[in-house]
């Protein structure tokens, strides 16, 4: 008997071996471009063969990719990732290389960083934002990360900030850490009830103020974020449902440079969720499997369920898709030039009014509990 673990939501199931890891994920009833599998400290491809004794891990990373060959293309080495996107697959030590130069090229393409940037990374302690802080240390930039303890659920809030401290320790870099809890005495699942904001929005807006904010108040010139392909085609296809122009305008890899605010880059935005895990896995990085215990109302996640079935009929979708609208129809959109931009006049921060709308959010949180407790 081999014993297989799932995660999200945990269970065990037991299976006869041996049997191929496509067989045992075609009778899991799980689409393999959606996990990775994991036996000790090495992934299995769709080939490799589950033995009995064996303790195998599925690890679920949302969506990606499978190939039919199982040897690596650049090296000829046994495979351990399948890319079926691009109809590849690759060992370690070429996936690896692939990864760095698909984050290389597209800050070159994109004119994400310069040399001596001061960049401040945006970190919640998932597989996305830490593979980004590694690769960006790797590649020899200068940077601090930024994580936000949002109190969603306790032990997951804990757990982040835990395993984004450890990371940091590892690579001897700082990271600064903003806790709403203390600084604002509200945590995120407070917002809902007393401001009216759905949990994401209300989420959203805090995490995108705080880390402008940290990163204009620090001096850093650029914040990267850990978006990914998975993450830019779902929300192109929340703007194109609602052809949202404006929207679609201002979709890209780099945001902000006529703000005001400190630009923002997503140098992840061609690797997909699959491949971010696998980099993940292979650098050894300890990051939170767990997702967001809030999770379940993100609109988000409906449209990359929706993408998921179509990369699985046809692999390369969502790149084609994404891809697609980057290089050849975001030009056809137009935005609104940027408003006349003032600061806030209770944090300072630029907003088309007086006050911004995260101080309208924290001002309204604050009405509400006054008004229960009076
Ligand atoms: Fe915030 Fe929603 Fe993401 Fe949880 S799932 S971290 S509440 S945006
Ligand atoms: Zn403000």
């Amino acid at each position: 008997m081999a014993t297989i673990v799932l995660r999200n939501p945990r269970r065990e199931v037991s299976v006869d071996g041996p049997k191929r890891v496509k067989v045992v994920l075609r009778d899991l009833d799980i689409d393999a471009d959606t996990v990775l599998v994991i036996r000790g400290d090495e992934l299995l491809t769709r080939e490799d063969v589950i033995e009995d004794g064996d303790h195998i891990e599925i690890r679920p990373v949302i969506s990606g990719g499978a190939a039919t060959t199982t040897k690596c293309r650049r090296c000829k080495a046994k495979a351990v990732v399948e890319l079926r996107r691009h109809n590849t697959a690759f060992c370690k030590e070429c996936f690896l290389h692939f990864f760095r130069n698909q984050v290389s090229r597209a800050i070159e393409s994109d004119r994400m960083l310069r040399e001596g940037d001061r960049v401040l990374v945006a970190v919640s302690g998932g597989k996305d934002s830490l593979a980004l802080w590694d690769v960006l240390i790797d590649l020899g930039y200068d940077t601090t990360g930024f994580h936000i303890v949002l109190g969603t659920g306790d032990e997951y809030a804990a757990e982040s900030l835990r395993i984004c401290r450890s990371f940091a320790g590892s690579r001897g870099v700082e990271l600064v850490v903003s806790d709403l809890a203390a600084e604002f005495g509200f945590t995120i699942p407070d917002l809902p009830h007393d401001t009216g904001r759905p949990t994401c929005s209300a989420c959203g807006l805090t995490k995108r103020h705080l880390i402008s904010k940290a990163a204009r108040d620090g001096g850093f010139d650029v914040i990267a974020i850990g978006h990914n392909l998975d993450d830019e085609a779902a929300v192109l296809l929340g703007n194109t449902l609602r052809w949202d122009a404006e929207y679609l305008a201002r979709q890209g890899p780099v945001l902000g440079d006529d703000t005001g605010f400190v630009r923002k880059v997503k140098p992840l935005h061609r690797l997909s969720e699959k491949e971010t895990a696998t980099y993940a896995f292979l650098r050894r990085i300890d990051y939170l499997v767990e997702e967001c215990p809030l999770v379940a109302g993100n609109t988000q996640l409906r449209y990359k369920q929706a993408l998921d079935l179509l990369e699985q009929a046809a692999p390369g979708t969502k790149a084609s898709f994404y891809g697609g609208f980057i290089d050849r129809a975001k030009e056809r959109f137009t935005a609104e030039g940027p408003p006349a931009l003032h600061a806030c006049s209770s944090c300072g921060m630029p907003t088309p009014g007086d006050v911004c709308a995260f101080c309208r959010m924290v001002e309204m949180k604050r009405r509400k509990a006054s008004r229960e407790s009076a």
